[in-house]
């Protein structure tokens, strides 16, 4: 994974309503069909060109590329805090000329990372986990469509329960203000419908002050975000530089509120809920994932030949739904619990033990 820094500082002074703990590791997913401006999205959040040694595919590959994963890492610091930001591409999502089931690679890259941490804290050097779980999903809508297509929906379906989903509509300098008022309506609505679960901001504290209160049901007001990327700076009439997309007719500014939502998803992803982002992935997403592991396995016969084998030709990424009472469940994930503290406690006794009669033995050497 290459590594590179930015200076994040240099986007604009960050308020950190919520404390984010030093060495902290994010990780960002980017979805959507290609050509709706996500690498250039992401190079403009993060003021770097993370996709130069991107190939683009000629239209005749893409008919039948598959999709593939790219993980790219920058390091951001802002302030003292430093933050590890791994963006998760998905190359070929939709491309094919048969599109279903082509995001089922996405899916199971988000239940690997679920399974790797579950090993991980099942094992005994808990302590030094490397977190890769993915944090959030920003999924890319078109705005040239009347709303979420069967693949948009076929999709976030898949992954609403494993991600915190953002959806965005991407090149929204494509649409009129009004039109993007009625396609972020009409998509609000068909997320209701098919009963497909966002990310869901957290309640503002009531003892905040107006203006972060203002800024925080705004963005809540914007969702899908409308973007607009460019990682040009465009200088009109000698004004002030700006980020944005030069037309015959005029600019298009990126950070500019009256042109689409980029400020508030900059600021929503890097400035207030990286941190919780983070809590919801691991408090929900992953416990849900953790419990449904341990009640699949207490299942009797879950693990028998013919009940696989079925279960694969349902759906390949299903985990098998739950047989056991959830106080039961509940039951047999603190026993875990405790085994594993017990094993860690003896290990840690094991250990000082080994330390104290090194040392005794040193002392009667040197005597
Ligand atoms: P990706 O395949 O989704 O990563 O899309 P890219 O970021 O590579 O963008 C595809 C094309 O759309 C490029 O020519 C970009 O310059 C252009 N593009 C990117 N963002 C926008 C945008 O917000 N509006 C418009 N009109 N074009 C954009």
């Amino acid at each position: 994974m290459d590594k590179e820094y930015v200076g994040f500082a240099a986007l604009h002074n960050q308020l950190h309503r919520k404390s984010v703990k030093k060495g902290f590791d994010f990780t960002l997913m980017v979805a959507g069909e290609s050509g709706l401006g996500k690498s250039t999205l992401i190079n403009s959040l993060f003021l770097t060109n993370l996709y130069e040694d991107r190939q683009v595919p000629e239209a005749s590959a893409r008919l039948t590329q598959t999709l593939t994963i790219e993980r790219r890492g920058v390091e951001i610091e802002e302030g003292g805090v430093k933050v590890k930001l791994t963006l998760v591409d998905t190359p070929g999502f939709g491309d094919s000329v048969d599109c279903s089931d082509c995001w089922l690679p996405v899916v199971r890259f988000i239940e690997e990372q679920f399974e790797q941490y579950l090993r991980d804290e099942s094992g005994l050097n808990r302590k030094n986990i490397q977190d890769s779980r993915v944090h959030c999903c920003l999924y890319f809508i078109s705005p040239f469509g009347r709303g979420l297509r069967p693949l948009d929906v076929a999709f976030l379906r898949a992954v609403h329960e494993k991600v915190n989903i953002i959806p965005v509509i991407g090149k929204a300098d494509a649409l009129m203000p009004k039109e993007t008022q009625a396609l972020k309506q009409k998509i609000r609505d068909q997320l209701k419908e098919e009963e497909i679960n966002i990310y869901q901001f957290p309640e503002c504290d009531s003892d905040e002050d107006e203006d972060f209160k203002r800024q925080d049901a705004e963005m809540k007001g914007s969702i899908p975000f409308a973007v607009v990327g460019s990682c040009e700076v465009v200088r009109d009439g000698g004004t002030r530089p700006v980020r944005g997309r030069r037309y015959s007719w005029g600019t298009v500014e990126v950070e500019n509120p009256q042109h689409c939502d980029f400020l508030n998803l900059r600021r929503m992803l890097v400035q207030t809920h990286l941190q919780d982002l983070k809590e919801v992935t691991h408090d929900l997403l992953y416990e849900g994932y953790r419990a449904r592991c341990l009640q699949s396995l207490a299942r009797p016969g879950a693990r028998d030949r013919t009940s696989r084998s079925k279960l694969s030709r349902q759906s390949a990424t299903e985990i098998p739904l739950p047989m056991l009472p959830l106080a039961e469940t509940e039951k047999l994930i603190r026993e875990k619990d405790e085994e594993l503290r017990r094993m860690q406690e003896m290990l840690e006794k094991m250990q000082a033990q080994m330390q104290q009669s090194q040392v005794q033995g040193e002392q009667s050497d040197a005597l």
